[in-house]
């Protein structure tokens, strides 16, 4: 049975927030509780506010979550939060009235219409800001809703205009009719959008709303003044450029929703759960433990001042040298970035603050253990008060760490640390837990976890993920009163606890344990394999990987070495660039962690869709035809020179390629080989291949002569495709269409390996293609050497190639460069392994 769209457990009326985000998981909670939304949700809520402003003005707030995130609404509806002492939405924007909406998909086109519609009624508004009573709002919000006319009216068509189909599959939602009003304001012309009876003023974001305008309207869009006809053309082509992003978030929200109920397990009927966040996927069956934190007992021992400090001073070093080993144990299992967390916990200890303060304890004749403590629960109580989520979890962080200095202190001291390791079967519960108790954790002896608080970018939800334990955060109080021994079943994707699962549950879910289990080992046993057709052709398989801690990873998923490093990622989000020596830190990290495997890495290719503010690069009209890559390293020897040093010194640590972005010309790979061979000389460096991206057609019709001055050519098909069929990869409209299963694109790829191949120069391809099994297959039938591609694509392209054979690929290749279209070769899919 449908729900009501807002029932009235949905409204809260005297809410007072703290601010505007208390306001949006306030609302956001009341969707949750009612089960109109899964509690990820509520971070979909949150995250929308940093893309957009939801402010829709006169007191009326209406925050609603991320498009892709829809598959987290089980049911349209709608929750208001009424503020009468108002809450400042963004500066010089009051709210009175928070209306969260989630929708699955154009159900609240009609609230927004209702809504709008009461913005023009002063007096109506400033009574529901201030009733006591919900049934004033239910009757303005609600289906009947009898309000003000006012926007909107029956007015003439004026002289200029069109007539067009709303095909947003959404219908006009506040984002594509911001663009609208905004493209209208440009030009000195009235405006008018016109749905039957009813039209509006185009450059009147509220009177476009109140249309109500739906998947499938039909509108007349008229215009007069000097600029009409201008204002006209312009709006049309915004309008319907904005279809096809518009149909675009909505086919990846219905692919991702399609996704998500196929991943997880759902069981038969209605079964007691606890609902939380997901903060790390899978499924887990066993019994719950729960982990109740208890007061630390520190008796009080007073002693000589002197001994005190001279404890306290071993205490703080041999806890640093713990974390230290925490942090190199925890970086060799689980990555650099976790590790971090430890580094950080250290840091805390420098906290001079925390040392005087244990110091002015124990001057007042206060033993050394006792006066580390109540420093300790001083300065983290502090920290929580300020009501930030963010000091709140440095408080945590510093109680973890006090926990570990105390135990030196004073052994005997009960220090609440909980030994939080199961017995084999166990779901771990707890109000939080601690980094140290969750990366020391025996995955072998605990299935899953689940923490009453805590938020899924929380250190716990971090470590699960890492250590893949399914585990759900914030799943509140409720969590806590679960009994020890109760059977559970986690599911970590859904962020739900499902109580004493019946015996039907527990065979149901056991047998999608055993599926995924299943497929997750043939998954595994192949991707260690090589790519290797049936009749023996064998293609390298690397990984597109960009950082030294995600190395292991891209091993694991079966990649043999790196193909493409993108070092332009070195220098984005931050301030400045990155000196010599950072540069080198991270190549002979990256060289470290390969082990004499394969490496390929590209110097800086900064331009096009990757700009770098700090270095005032002037602007272009057309940044992807303009400098980018090595033109900009060229015309940039604060750039070049540093990166060519720091990649020469690396190479003394192990075999390593460079290559340079989007060459055009013979001239630029000749300069360039000319400043590597002298940097190389200065630095008595040794010998390095040198090769190419062929990105740009020039350079594939023309690679047998560059093949002659360089060591190797990787094919980078996403920019190549751009080039060849001139179309930017980022426009909304047209990049749909830039295929690089394009016969163009093919038939450069083709140039580009015979002309190799009469200099035996190896060819790699880094671009999407590589990653695309139809795109390998062709490939491969083309004879390029290398496929390299996001790690996660690797199971899929080495599945594709081991079933064929080179035959069938070459002959797959040979169709393939004889089609009309992409997708004439797109069809050729069913035939080729
Ligand atoms: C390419 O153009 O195919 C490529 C791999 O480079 P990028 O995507 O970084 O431009
Ligand atoms: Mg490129």
């Amino acid at each position: 049975m449908p729900l009501p769209l807002i029932p009235a457990e949905l409204v809260r009326l005297g809410a007072s927030p703290a601010d505007k985000n208390g306001a949006i998981a306030e609302a956001g909670h009341l969707l949750a509780s009612a089960g109109y939304i899964d509690p990820a949700y509520i971070d979909s809520l949150l995250r929308r506010e940093t893309v957009a402003n939801t402010f829709l003005g006169h007191g009326v707030a209406i925050p609603h979550g991320m498009i892709e995130d829809r598959y987290l609404i089980r049911h349209t509806g709608v929750a208001v939060l009424q503020i009468p002492g108002g809450l400042e939405w963004n500066p010089g924007q009051r709210v009175h009235l928070v209306v969260a909406i989630a929708a699955q998909s154009d159900e609240h086109i009609t609230l927004l219409r209702r809504l709008t519609r009461l913005l023009q009624d002063e007096a109506q508004l400033q009574r529901l800001f201030g009733t006591n009573d919900p049934a004033p709002l239910l009757a303005a919000l609600g289906e009947d809703a009898v309000v003000a006319e006012a926007a909107v009216a029956t007015v003439a068509d004026h002289e200029h205009h069109f007539s067009w189909t709303m095909e947003y599959p959404n219908g006009l939602h506040a984002r594509p009719a911001t663009l609208w009003v905004e493209t209208a304001r440009r030009f000195d012309a009235d405006v008018l959008v016109r749905n039957h009876q009813e039209s509006a003023d185009c450059k009147n974001l509220i009177g476009l709303l109140q249309l109500g305008l739906q998947h499938g309207h039909e509108l007349h869009v008229s215009a007069s003044g000097p600029e009409a006809e201008q204002a006209l053309a312009t709006l049309r082509d915004v309008m319907t450029r904005i279809t096809a992003q518009e149909q675009a978030d909505a086919a990846a929200a219905a692919l991702k929703q399609k996704n998500a109920s196929r991943q997880g397990w759902a069981p038969a009927g209605a079964l007691p759960s606890i609902g939380g966040i997901s903060a790390s996927p899978g499924l887990a069956i066993g019994t719950t433990r729960q982990l109740r934190a208890h007061a630390v007992e520190v008796r009080d021992r007073p002693g000589q001042l002197i001994d005190g400090g001279v404890e306290l001073e071993a205490a703080l070093v041999a806890t640093r040298d713990e974390l230290e080993e925490l942090a190199v144990d925890t970086a060799r299992r689980l990555g650099t970035a976790e590790a971090g967390i430890f580094r950080a916990q250290a840091e805390l200890l420098n906290d001079s603050e925390l040392i005087t303060l244990t110091c002015r304890f124990m001057v007042q004749q206060h033993g050394v253990a006792w006066a580390w403590h109540q420093a300790v629960e001083q300065q983290a109580g502090r920290l929580a008060a300020l009501g930030s989520p963010l000091l709140a979890a440095r408080a945590a962080d510093l109680r973890d760490v006090g926990r570990r200095v105390l135990a030196k202190l004073d052994p005997s001291a009960d220090t609440g640390s909980n030994g939080v390791n199961g017995n084999g079967e166990t779901i771990l519960i707890a109000a939080d837990l601690a980094p140290s108790d969750t990366a020391t954790l025996d995955v072998t002896r605990t299935l899953g976890l689940c923490t009453a608080q805590g938020g899924p970018t929380s250190h716990t939800a971090i470590l699960a993920r890492t250590l893949g334990l399914p585990a759900l955060v914030a799943g509140g109080a409720a969590l806590l009163d679960v009994p020890d021994g109760t059977t559970v079943i986690l599911d970590g994707h859904g962020g739900r606890l499902y109580l004493d699962p019946s015996a039907d549950d527990l065979a149901s879910a056991r047998r999608w344990l055993a599926e995924q289990q299943e497929r997750d080992a043939r998954q595994a046993a192949d991707r260690a394999l090589p790519a290797q057709t049936r009749d023996g052709h064998r293609v390298e398989i690397a990984a597109n990987v960009n950082r030294p801690e995600k190395v292991a990873e891209a091993l694991t998923a079966g990649a043999e070495g790196v193909g493409l490093m993108r070092t332009e990622f070195l220098f984005l989000e931050r301030d400045t660039a990155p000196d010599e020596e950072e540069q080198y830190a991270t190549y002979r990290a990256m060289i470290e962690a390969l082990q004499g495997r394969t490496l390929i890495i590209r110097a800086l290719d900064i331009g096009g869709d990757k700009q770098v503010p700090y270095l005032n690069l002037p602007h272009e009209e057309n940044p992807f035809l303009g400098v980018r890559g090595a033109r900009l390293q060229l015309r940039r020897p604060d750039l070049l020179e540093p990166q060519l040093r720091a990649l020469y010194r690396a190479a003394a640590h192990g075999p390593m390629s460079i290559m340079f972005p989007m060459i055009t010309s013979l001239d630029e790979v000749r300069t360039l080989r000319t400043h590597c061979e002298r940097i190389r000389q200065e630095l008595n460096a040794p010998q390095v291949p040198l090769g190419i991206m062929v990105e740009v057609p020039a350079v594939a019709t023309m690679a047998d002569r560059l093949a002659e001055h360089v060591d190797f050519f990787s094919i980078g098909t996403n920019d190549l495709t751009q080039y060849a069929l001139a179309i930017d990869r980022q426009h909304p409209e047209l990049a749909r269409e830039a295929d690089s299963l394009h016969p163009a694109v093919l038939r450069l790829i083709q140039q580009t390996v015979d002309g190799a191949r009469r200099h035996q120069v190896w060819v790699g391809v880094c671009g999407g293609l590589a990653g695309d099994p139809l795109g390998a297959a062709i490939l491969t039938g083309l004879g390029v050497h290398e496929l390299s591609m996001s790690p996660r694509d690797i199971p899929a392209v080495k599945a594709r190639l081991r079933a064929a054979t080179h035959s069938t690929l070459l002959e797959l290749a040979r169709q393939a460069l004889d089609c009309d279209s992409a997708a004439d070769v797109r069809a050729l899919e069913g035939d080729a392994a």
